[in-house]
């Protein structure tokens, strides 16, 4: 069993999701604004990419096994988009106004298909091995109006399949238990901590 993980993200909203998640085990879960180190420029084009960039960067510098997330939301009548560029579909990453954004682009589409989906991949490199891959995938549907304050990025206009809350409206331990985050850790979860 490993003593300690660094999350290789600056992505505050992550890291306590992520953090919240493992607690329940017995590890010490550092973030990359704990060790102040460098953002990773995301250069990847697709989740496994960025994920796997961010997890070998932080953990060739730190020499810690380092778990990454690379996720997003992919909006059918959108074509996927914005997919893997999420993060940048927000100015200054307000979020209030991608929202707003995001919702004027699929009315505009004249497509009547709300259905989206969250994405999550989680990278793991442990020192000297290849880096591991966890995916999870939560499909869902894009409200016609903000509802809800918890949780962060697109999480007021998700509401995810058999459910009718945006995750936004949800407590974290709910959407802990249905997210792209949450199934994808499951996965590391069960077959990291089990194989070490
Ligand atoms: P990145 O993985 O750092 O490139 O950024 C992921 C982006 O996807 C975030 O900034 C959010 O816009 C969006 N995102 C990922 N996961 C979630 C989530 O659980 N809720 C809401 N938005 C999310």
């Amino acid at each position: 069993m490993f003593k300690k993980i660094l999350l290789a993200t600056h992505n505050l909203n992550k890291v306590t999701e992520l953090k919240a998640m493992l607690s329940p085990y017995n590890i010490e879960v550092l973030s990359a604004a704990d060790l102040d180190l460098p953002d990773v420029e995301e250069t990847g084009t697709t989740f496994a990419e960025n994920a796997s960039l961010k997890a070998e960067i932080l953990s060739k510098i730190t020499s810690l096994p380092c778990l990454a997330d690379d996720s997003g939301l992919c909006v059918d009548a959108l074509n996927g988009r914005p997919g893997v560029y999420s993060a940048r579909y927000a100015p200054n990453r307000n979020f209030d106004i991608a929202m707003e954004n995001l919702l004027k682009e699929i009315s505009d589409s004249g497509s009547s298909n709300r259905k989206a989906h969250f994405s999550c991949v989680l990278a793991f490199k442990v020192p000297q091995q290849s880096v591991r891959i966890f995916e999870g995938r939560v499909n869902g549907k894009i409200s016609f109006e903000k509802k809800g304050t918890s949780g962060f990025g697109f999480d007021p206009i998700f509401i995810p399949e058999g459910y009718n809350q945006t995750f936004a409206e949800m407590s974290a331990e709910q959407k802990a238990s249905l997210s792209h985050r949450g199934l994808a850790l499951q996965k590391f979860i069960s077959e990291v901590f089990k194989t070490v």
